[in-house]
């Protein structure tokens, strides 16, 4: 009988060699690679144009680089990093300013203490991590905005918010975060996907312009972070799995002052008063909100509309709506939109940045900067422009998740991806089933060891009859 338990041997190991290793596979039968995103807040399409960025040319050699991302109105952080995490235009998904407010109460939360009003951020909208958290990956989140909030009762499970008053633009604490995010996050908790969040060059851009030397520092900086991520990442052997996009919020524009131009300045506006005002949104940049007391609406529209040749004066329901920026429940009845350059002042001015975004999205000043390198993209490829919403499905993908409803479309970024990944064939094959893969493994061997107890039989039998 050595000859039945030899077969029955063989049958054995070759099932056991078969058997289907449970890899990063995503649902959609396609091998899964590790995400980050990264946010540098307020970096301008252009602002490689003006300094030496040896880390930034070397990643679009290497990955990706997109001519720019048009980010959603209003332009301003909070609403557009919520655009990011779920593919929602603004009136969409309601985080529709960086400041909370409560028209009956008069009260506002400015830009850090909002981040922790849950019902603000938790208004219909799932962030991306939450729904790869539901389908089984790993998320984390330092610093983005939208990070400190419950969304249904979840968090996203590993995450750092900044304490308050944090100094945004310290380059030691930028290589600890990365330090943390790389070699603890992805390397030693194996997360799937991490968001990352920088607040410069914004800040910078604020305090001395977008064309002001000391904004191309900072440039230099986040270029010389860039490329020590990209060597953490090489230093933790995680380059082949780990796809990486890098990009921003909005840009920067100069804000023009000196007595060059006639400000806007609401109380100096003729038929303009205060008393009609029930609460202002005021003072934050080039877009200011009003709710008019009842029944003044019509006057206020009228004393403000053509009062000044570079304000311009909408009821929210007739914003255009190339601009999102008119359907929640959360806009004022009143929307105020500088041209360029301009800030909506309210009693005086009170605002001194000599930077400013916030303005009309089709503003080239308002575009933001893209680049992403990993396995899945390809290699020193320059694409045209895209939207912000149309991130949220590309990351879904790169994930292997389902998304949740959103405004963007796959089909606008995906020829960033390699062949194997960018041709949705994936998602129209039949879905390979491991379940399945064992079932068919299974019944060979049942067959086989069949054909072997039938040949073994009729061996021994035929030895018998020899006998
Ligand atoms: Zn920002």
């Amino acid at each position: 009988m050595p000859l039945l338990w030899c077969l029955l041997g063989l049958v054995a190991s070759s099932v056991c060699a078969a058997s289907p290793v449970r890899d990063r596979v995503s649902d959609t039968g396609a091998t899964r690679h590790k995400l980050l995103l990264i946010s540098f807040d307020g970096f301008r399409w252009d602002y490689d144009r003006d300094v030496e960025t040896p880390n930034l040319d070397k990643l679009a050699e290497d990955g990706v680089k997109a001519a720019y991302v048009t980010p959603p109105f209003l332009t301003i952080t909070s609403p557009s990093h919520f655009t990011m995490l779920t593919g929602r235009y603004i009136e969409n998904h309601g985080v529709i300013h960086n400041i909370w407010f409560n028209t009956t109460t008069q009260e506002k939360k400015q830009y850090y203490m909002t981040q922790f009003v849950d019902s603000y951020w938790d208004n219909g909208s799932l962030p991306i991590w939450i729904t790869a958290q539901r389908q089984g990956l790993k998320a984390g989140s330092l610093h983005f905005p939208g990070t400190a909030a419950t969304y249904k009762g979840e968090t996203v499970r590993v995450r750092q918010v900044e304490p308050r008053f944090y100094d945004h633009s310290n380059e030691t604490d930028w290589r600890l975060n990365i330090d943390k995010v790389i070699g603890e996050w992805f390397h030693q908790h194996d997360l799937d996907f991490v968001s990352l969040y920088f607040g410069e060059p914004d800040s910078t851009g604020h305090s001395y312009g977008p064309d002001s030397p000391e904004r191309q520092n900072m440039v230099r900086q986040v270029d010389r972070t860039i490329g020590y991520i990209r060597n953490k990442i090489q230093d933790y052997g995680l380059t082949e799995q780990l796809n990486v996009i890098i990009t921003a919020d909005h840009g920067m524009s100069t804000v023009l002052r000196g007595g060059l131009v006639e400000e806007i300045i609401l109380s100096k506006i003729p038929g303009f008063s205060f008393r009609d005002i029930e609460f202002q949104l005021l003072d934050y940049g080039p877009v200011g909100m009003l709710l008019p007391k009842e029944g003044m609406l019509e006057k206020v529209y009228e004393a403000l509309r053509g009062a000044h040749p570079h304000l311009h004066v909408f009821k929210k329901e007739d914003v255009p709506a190339r601009l999102h920026y008119s359907n929640h429940p959360r806009l004022l009845p009143i929307i105020l939109i500088a041209d360029p350059g301009y800030i909506v002042n309210g009693l005086l001015p009170v605002h001194y940045s000599k930077g400013e975004h916030g303005f009309d999205n089709d503003l080239m000043d308002m575009k933001a900067f893209f680049r992403a390198v990993g396995p899945d993209f390809q290699k020193n490829l320059l694409v045209g422009p895209f939207d912000m919403v149309d991130l949220y499905p590309l990351m879904c993908h790169l994930l292997g998740i389902s998304p949740e409803t959103n405004d963007g479309h796959l089909d606008n970024t995906k020829h960033m991806l390699v062949s194997k990944t960018n041709t949705g064939e994936d998602k129209d094959r039949v879905q390979k089933n491991p379940d399945m893969d064992v079932m068919i493994g299974l019944s060979a061997a049942v067959g086989v060891l069949l054909l072997v107890f039938v040949i073994a039989t009729s061996y021994i039998m035929w030895k018998r009859t020899k006998a």
